[in-house]
């Protein structure tokens, strides 16, 4: 077994651990209870602190709502999450006190990640019950996300999650068990890719033509997304499937993953953070000595400045457009 995986089935560092919509919701959207109470077991003997970002609010409370399949209507999805995820969050807080620990709901908007102080207070509320060994069960809110103002998935929320608080691994859980070359579903070539050192161009390329779907919504460019997200902020990240009875043990006996290495020298923490930004709250458009300036790593001055887009205080993201469009897109 690899060191990384070893920490992640019986280490002492922190592990995040994300469960996808298709593993705990079985094909009638009721709850996979025997799964899950088996992957806590499992979680609980590990030493390490753990944090699990579980999906399937809007899938488990499809069946209350009387839907068929994926809401179309955002405020379906948004009433089915609002009766799932009270649903969710007890069954997550049933299997961990069997086994004599709390579990805590902590349920996180975009804007808790993106505005400075609120993301402080988002770590501060998650390490205090990290401190007191109890356990998180991270989702999105749905209930109040609305689309333009959403992670989007889960995926990128847990790498966020795991930037945030400095972990040491993060294990997505899926319906895939691992990146491919190419569609395994339809390629009868494609190649499992055992360890991906850096999130080069080719590697992100290849996120067009794997999938991954059923109930959940991550797709396999989300689960890049998350894996460069968490790799830059210095965590091993393994990607494995989760469908089987017993992940962690089928892992421990060396199901097929993917580790994503972590990026030996990661970025001081502030600068992960503004990297992981998702909404711009504004544009400047600035002309091109300007832009030869931030370059160079120096500050923008209003001389380079041609036009101001948006409205934004200290603090906020803004996207910087250059004489030729977006910078760093
Ligand atoms: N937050 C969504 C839910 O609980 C899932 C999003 C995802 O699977 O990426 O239903």
């Amino acid at each position: 077994m690899s060191r990384s995986l070893d920490q992640i089935v019986s280490g002492k560092g922190l592990l995040v651990v994300k469960v996808g919509s298709s593993l705990l919701v079985d094909g009638d959207y009721r709850l996979r209870d025997a799964w899950m109470r088996r992957l806590v077991e499992r979680l609980s003997n590990r030493p390490g602190p753990v944090v699990v970002v579980s999906s399937g609010a809007i899938a488990l409370g499809r069946s209350a709502l009387g839907l068929e399949g994926r809401p179309r209507l955002l405020a379906q999805a948004q009433a089915a999450a609002a009766v799932g995820q009270i649903h969710l969050a007890g069954a997550w807080a049933s299997a961990w006190s069997s086994l004599g620990r709390q579990a805590a709901q902590i349920l996180l908007t975009l804007g808790d990640l993106e505005q400075r102080p609120r993301y402080l207070n988002a770590r501060a509320t998650l390490e205090t019950l990290l401190e007191r060994a109890i356990v998180p069960v991270v989702n999105e809110n749905d209930t109040v996300a609305t689309e333009e103002i959403r992670f989007g998935d889960n995926d990128r929320l847990a790498a966020r999650v795991s930037a945030l608080l400095g972990a040491n691994h993060l294990l997505l859980l899926s319906d895939v068990d691992g990146l491919y070359s190419a569609d395994p579903t339809d390629d009868p070539n494609a190649r499992h890719i055992e360890t991906v050192d850096g999130i080069t161009p080719e590697i992100q390329a290849l996120a067009g033509r794997a999938r991954s779907d059923g109930v959940g919504t991550g797709g396999m460019a989300s689960k890049l997304q998350a894996a460069r997200i968490a790799t830059e902020a210095g965590i091993e990240v393994i990607l494995a499937a989760g469908i089987g009875e017993d992940p962690l043990g089928e892992l421990a006996n060396g199901a097929r993953h993917t580790a994503f290495h972590a990026e030996r020298r990661p970025m001081a923490a502030r600068k992960q953070w503004l990297k992981s930004l998702q909404q711009p709250q504004g544009w400047i458009e600035i002309d091109s000595g300007a832009l030869a300036a931030l370059g160079r790593g120096s500050s923008l001055l209003a001389a380079g400045v041609r036009a101001v887009h948006g409205e934004f205080a200290r603090g906020d993201l803004v996207r910087i457009h250059g004489p030729e469009g977006p910078v760093g897109q």
